[in-house]
Parts: structure tokens; sequence; C-alpha cells
């Protein structure tokens, strides 16, 4: 089967493409490289440069190439931009995954996996988060992922168009075997940002926040290895094949971690020692946020296999190479 993987230049695409390649699928890459990096093009897939924004780019890659199923990970995920400027993020994320939706039913592709996010919840009520809680996006990414999903669900009522979507909680680590991995310009996400800083390339870390009501007063996230998440997206791929049913689901660990406990484990595995600041909040930033994976370790059978130190290895070895 012919898997066409939209932003399979970024940091989550290129390891769906490694590892998709590894299971035996064909893969076809479809990316602008605006955030997406040409040295994390893999040589084993067929590479499209083009804009999901040009309908007839997309429009043209599914007549060359027989495409059974998308995953789609193409999009803006800067929270703090899309607050300053919503516009870059709703013509992108939506006018782009339109035009992609219309190529896939123009080609009767029925099948799509689907890059959503933890961000639709906003502040939750209570954790672990899970599929049924209420929405309620603080950014304006966090609505386009939303948005998104809505679609989908539209298009599956109405033209059969089968989707997963998969709610990443924070995606982090890199490509065990230090091929693939993050290289956002600028870094916003903590764990790169703690392991420059490891690396003498920043002066200090900053905490974003103190003050929070959480067991140390800094914020808590979900940290789940790429390496487990894109196992998720085999497992939905293969779920698609089997069952034909569009399904969501919440994408974490279930074990929450706070910014202070992130910085000690990565100065523990760096073993160096470095500048941390205390800060002020960072704007539309959750105190907590936790996954249920209740839901998907029973309808697909998945469960993360790495856990914090994995995570901070990884990501280690592949901040060294850079
Ligand atoms: N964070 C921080 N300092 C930084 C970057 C992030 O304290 O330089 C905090 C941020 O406020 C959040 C957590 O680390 O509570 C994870 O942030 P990140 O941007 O990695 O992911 P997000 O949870 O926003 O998707």
């Amino acid at each position: 089967m012919k898997i066409l993987v939209v932003g399979g230049a970024g940091y989550i695409g290129s390891i769906a493409v490694k590892n998709l390649i590894r299971q035996n699928y064909e893969v076809v890459i479809f990316d602008n490289l605006s955030t997406g990096n040409e040295c994390l093009i893999n040589k084993d897939a067929k590479f499209f440069r083009g804009d999901l924004l040009d309908f007839n780019e997309i429009s043209q890659v599914f007549k060359n190439e027989k495409i059974g199923a998308v995953m789609h990970f193409a999009a803006f995920s800067q929270v703090g931009e899309s607050v300053k400027n919503p516009q870059k993020y709703f013509i992108n994320n939506i006018s782009g995954s339109l035009n992609l939706f219309k190529a896939v039913l123009e080609n009767d592709v029925k099948k799509i996996i689907f890059s959503s996010s933890a961000s639709i919840f906003g502040e939750p009520k209570t954790v672990p988060i899970i599929e049924e809680a209420e929405k309620n996006p603080t950014s304006p990414y966090g609505t386009t992922k939303l948005m998104i999903e809505n679609i989908l669900s539209d298009y599956d009522k109405a033209y059969g168009l089968k989707s997963v979507c998969l709610r990443y909680f924070n995606a982090a680590g890199a490509d065990s075997e230090g091929k693939f991995g993050e290289m956002h310009d600028p870094e916003t996400h903590l764990i790169p940002l703690v392991l420059k800083t490891a690396k003498g390339e920043r002066d200090a870390i900053k905490i974003f926040g103190t003050d929070y009501k959480t067991k140390d007063g800094t914020c808590i996230r979900d940290y789940i290895h790429v390496e487990d998440l894109i196992s998720a997206h085999i497992s939905a791929l293969d779920f698609l094949n089997k069952e034909n049913k569009s399904e969501k689901f919440n994408l974490g660990s279930e074990k929450g971690y706070s910014v202070r406990e992130i910085i000690e484990k990565c100065k523990k595995i760096t073993g160096i020692n470095f500048k941390v600041e205390e800060t002020e909040r960072r704007a539309g930033d959750p105190a907590k946020l936790i996954a249920s994976s209740e839901k998907i370790k029973k309808k697909l059978g998945w469960k993360p296999t790495k856990n914090l130190d994995n995570i901070v290895k990884d990501a280690w070895k592949w901040e060294k190479k850079m």
C-alpha cells in the first residue's frame, strides 16, 4: 500500500516515513519545506515539493501516484505565534487541509490519519483527559485543529471519508537511531531548549511560571516519545484498513512531568549543570495536561513503550549531532 505523508520532511513526519518504510509501506512525501527540512527527507521515499495552498500541486500527486491512505502532519504549530497572527494559522492550516481533502475525495482515497492536538481541550476541568472532555481551545492553533476534526466528521457523514484523528500531547524525543529529530526554527519546545542550554548554545533555560497550582508550581505535561506516537499512526492505519470506521483518540503516556522535573532529568542524563531562570507565565499555558490512554489502548491495542529517560536520551543524542 502506498502512503502519502503530507509534511513528511518535518520532525514527526520524517519519523513516520522511516517507520512506514520499515514496515514495507511505499511512501510518497509532500512538503513545502517551509518548516520542514531538506535533510529530513528520506531517500527511500518519493518526494514532491509542493504547497497545500495550491490545489493543483497536491492534486498532481494523486494523479501521478496510486495513493491508498494519507497521513496529514502539515501545519503551522506554534501556539504563541497563532495568538499573534491567527490569519496565518487559519489560512495555512484550514485552507491547506481543505485542498488536501478535496484531492483525497476526487481521487477516491477513503482513509486519512490526521495530527490533531491536546490543545483542542484548552484548560481541562479534570485530568487525565478523556476523548469526550469539553473542547475549548485557548489559541487559534487549537481552534484550527478542532475545526479540522469537525470537517473530517462531516466529510465522513457526507462522503464516507474515514479518518483517525490523533490528539498529540507533548511529542518529544527523536529517532532512536539518531537519524531524525527536532529542527524547529525558532525552537519553542521545552526539552530541546533545555538540551540546547546544556550544550552551551543558550545562557539559561527559563521556567515560564512557578505559581501554578501543581506540586512544584510549574506546568505539568504528558511527554510522549515520537516513536511511540508513530507506532500509534501505524496502528491507526491497520484500524482503518480493517474496520473502515472513523475514530478520535487522545495520544499521550498518562504520565505527567513538571517543567522542573524535566530540567532535573535533563541535568541528570547530560551530566551537565546549567542556569535556570524563573520567569512569568507564558500566555495560554494550561497548568496540567495529561492524556487518558484508555480508549486507544482498548481500540487500537496501542501503548507507549518508552519512558522519560528514553525521551531525553534520544533527544540528547540528536541534539549533540546538530
Ligand atoms: N516551557 C518553559 N520554558 C521554555 C519552554 C517551555 O517553561 O523555554 C514550559 C511551557 O510553559 C509548558 C511546558 O514547558 O508548560 C511545555 O512547553 P512546550 O512548548 O514544550 O509544549 P506545549 O505544552 O506548549 O505544547
